[in-house]
Order: structure tokens, then sequence, then C-alpha cells
């Protein structure tokens, strides 16, 4: 067991001294959790190979799966990348500081682990104000997953990172609960038109109105295919207890969760609040009552189901969307089945 420090950070002004310990310790090539607007991240200096090493130990994430660097400013962003497409400038003044992250050709600043020996980097400006003050505080990179344990719901709070990482990482920042509660937008801007590799904080009609050319990736069936996006292959967000996800109506949630209990099993709905009236189960978590508050609350949500309690989840499905891409996308690698 590590002994891992607690910082409060809800407000970053004043804070000078905290900050200071904070960048201190990532400069020793330590770990830390850190707040962002999408979810918790799990940071070390992304120049330091040995200390980008204890992410991946820390959460038993697969070597082949590259991490996002995170900076300050575009001024920061440009020490880490070679020439890119003039649409990129364009997007980073549209969306950064933000929930969004740029594949560009690396200039090799990054330690090896980061990119995963690819020749590209994934760069992300995040627009958290304790994520700002202490990336403006560190002279370097960050280097930074979700600070979850590999294939587990991301966390949205630091006691989420706590449950998962408490005694395997230097430090934890808790900044309070974070703002859009999905990951940024993946886009490759490695050729001439933008790539959406996973949707995420920025919605591809938000692009759309900025480029007008982009094109949304669609995932392989091949598994031995090289993914574009290294992490697509692996499973993600499983909660403790299996998820059903089903298309359709209040009805037919109801009649697939009588399906089940009829089996003996019992059933915890994942839905929108609106549908807790129709529904009969033994557990209702609703998610809340719109596409943007389904967002911040889906991880949290998926947290809260115990296999005490319940033996099967069963969850509504959302249009395909601004933001309810991303829901889905997530939704779906959570799910054991999915019922049409
Ligand atoms: P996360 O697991 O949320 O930290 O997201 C990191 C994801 O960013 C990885 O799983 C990849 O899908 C993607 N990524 C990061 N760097 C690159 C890169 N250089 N090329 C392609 N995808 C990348
Ligand atoms: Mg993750």
């Amino acid at each position: 067991m590590m002994d891992t420090k607690e910082w409060a950070l809800i407000d970053s002004h004043e804070q000078t001294t905290k900050l200071q310990e904070i960048a201190a310790t990532l400069q020793a090539g330590n770990v830390v959790a850190f707040p962002t607007e999408t979810v918790y991240g799990l940071g070390a200096d992304a120049t330091n190979e040995q200390a980008v090493d204890k992410i991946f130990k820390a959460k038993g994430r697969p070597q082949d799966n590259p991490l996002i660097a995170h900076v300050a400013t575009k001024e920061d962003l440009a020490k880490l990348v070679d020439a890119y497409p003039p649409y990129v400038d364009q997007l980073i003044d549209s969306f950064s500081p933000g929930p969004i992250t740029y594949i560009l050709p690396s200039n090799g600043t990054c330690a090896e682990n980061v990119t995963a020996g690819l020749s590209t980097v994934g760069v992300r400006i995040p627009s958290h104000p304790v994520a700002q003050a202490i990336l403006q505080t560190c002279s370097f990179p960050i280097a930074a997953p979700s600070a979850n344990t590999s294939g587990k719901p991301s966390p949205t709070t630091a006691a989420h990172v706590k449950e998962d990482l408490f005694g395997k990482i230097a430090g934890i920042v808790d900044g309070g609960k974070t703002g859009v509660g999905m990951e940024s937008t993946i886009i490759d801007c490695t050729s001439d038109v933008p790539i959406i590799l996973r949707p995420g904080g920025i919605t591809k009609e938000q692009i759309y109105t900025v480029v007008g050319d982009v094109i949304e990736h669609q995932p392989s069936t091949h598994t031995s295919e090289k993914p574009q996006a290294p992490g697509m292959k692996y499973t993600h967000y499983a909660p403790d207890v299996p998820l059903t996800l089903v298309h359709g109506n209040a009805e037919r949630l109801q009649q697939v969760i009588h399906a089940y209990q009829n089996e003996h099993l019992r059933v915890g709905v994942l839905a929108r609040a609106q549908l807790k009236e129709h529904i009969q189960a033994d557990q209702f978590i609703p998610l809340g009552t719109n596409l943007v508050e389904v967002a911040t609350n889906l991880y949290s949500c998926l947290r809260r189901f115990s296999s005490h309690d319940i033996d099967v989840i069963v969850c509504e499905t959302f249009p395909k969307e601004n933001i309810g891409v991303a829901i889905m996308n997530r939704l779906e690698k959570a799910a054991t089945k999915i019922i049409k």
C-alpha cells in the first residue's frame, strides 16, 4: 500500500501552496488524480517514461492503449506536435479549452509509452479550472487517462477515484463532481478530413458547424485489425452487475424486466426519471431528465448498482444525436446484452 495524499481544491484561487505541492509530486515522477470537465484523470509527467509507466500499473491498463497528453494552452500544444492541417486551428479556436482531443503528428516530446509507439499523439486542453491551474503550475505536459481501474466506469467524483485507486497512487485532488461526465471527443487530424474516432463532450453537430467536412469512424467488426483508436478494442465502462440494453419504450422495458424476474433474477433499472412511474422493478436509478443530465450522471449511476442487491441491470436506449451519440457508445460497450 502506498500513502495516498488528498488535496481538496474545489476552487483554484489562493491555493498556491497546494498547487505547488501537487506540481512537485508530479515533477518527482509520481501519479496524481485530478478533476477535469469530462471525468477525473490519472496524471503523470508525459515526458517521463517511468512516471507514465506507473499510470499503466495503477490502472491495470494494457500497454498498447495510448494516453492523452494534457496541456494548458495552444502554445503548449504546439510544443508536442509537428505541422498539422489548417482546419485544426479552427477546431482549437472553437472548442479548446474543452472536451476534445486532437490526434496530431507527434514531434517525439512525449514519452514512447504515452503514444504506445505510434507516430501520432493525442493532445487535449482541458477547461476545468483545477486542471488548468495544475497544468499552468507544471512546466511539462500531463499524460492522463481516466482515473479508474481499467474496464470500470470512469470516475466523476474523487470518491470514485478512491474506490478504485486508494493506496495505489501518490495523490488525489478533490475538485468536486465533474461536469460533462463523458470523456472527450477524439478527433484524428492527420489527414485532409478530420475523423471522429470516439464520440464525446463536443458533438459531431458542433464540429460540422466549424469544419463542414468530418467523417465518423465506423467501428470495425474485424477484431484482429489494428484499431485506429487503440483503446476501442478493450472492454469498457462495465458495472459490477451485467447490463442489458433495451431498444423500445417503457412497455418493452417492462416486458424484459418481467422476463428476468420470472427467472428469479432481481432487476435494477437505469432510465430517465420520467419512466419511473411506468416501471416496476427491484431497483430504479434515475439518470436525469434529458440527454445532458444522462451524460453527467451515467458513470456514477452505473457504479451504484451492487451485486448484493440485484442480478441484472436493464437500461433504456437514447437517440444517437448530440451527446446521445457518446452516451450510446459507452452503453453499448458497457452492455453484456442488447435487445433490439
Ligand atoms: P482514455 O482511455 O479515456 O484515456 O482515452 C485514451 C484514448 O485516446 C485511447 O484509448 C485511444 O483510443 C485514444 N488515443 C490516444 N492517443 C492516440 C493516438 N496517438 N492515436 C489514436 N488514438 C489515440
Ligand atoms: Mg478510460
